[in-house]
């Protein structure tokens, strides 16, 4: 066999195992994609989650099962369980609730982007008023998938 021939094998095994690789990287990517987005769906509900307070006043409570009253010299997020009886509930406990009035939304919302130069996906984490270059081409021109 001559060397070119050899030559040529040997590229062709090459070739195999990039491409062998590379869709093994795809494969990893599209996962991890999704993970991300099911990560950054569970930071806005934490988000929502954090911008309502709930908070019962300092005060007397009466247990709603037994009717034990418990004095409360702090106030609770959650009220603590009753000293006779365990439970939770209790009459007339109405908690204030303080509405924290979220920032106004930036221009780019976070998701998945796609560079409409490369076409690489970039996932964008942050609200932001600004996008940076795609990681791969240095382009500024990603837009939402
Ligand atoms: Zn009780
Ligand atoms: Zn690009």
């Amino acid at each position: 066999m001559s060397s070119a021939q050899e030559r040529a094998k040997e590229l062709a095994r090459e070739m195999k195992r990039a491409i062998m690789e590379a869709k093994t990287a795809e494969a990893r990517a599209k996962r991890l994609g999704e993970e991300v987005l099911l990560a950054l769906a569970e930071a806005k509900k934490e988000l929502e989650a954090a911008s309502t307070i709930v908070e019962y006043p300092t005060g007397r409570y009466e247990c709603k099962q037994c009717g034990h009253g418990s004095i409360f010299s702090q106030p609770y997020r959650e009220l603590p369980a009753c000293d006779n009886c365990g439970s939770h509930e209790y009459v007339g406990a109405e908690p204030t609730i303080t509405k924290i009035t979220p920032p106004p939304p930036r221009k780019y919302a976070v998701g998945m982007y796609e560079c409409t130069g490369c076409r690489t996906r970039v996932v964008v984490a942050e609200e932001t008023d600004e996008l940076s270059p795609c990681d791969v081409c240095g382009a500024h021109k990603l837009r939402p998938v």
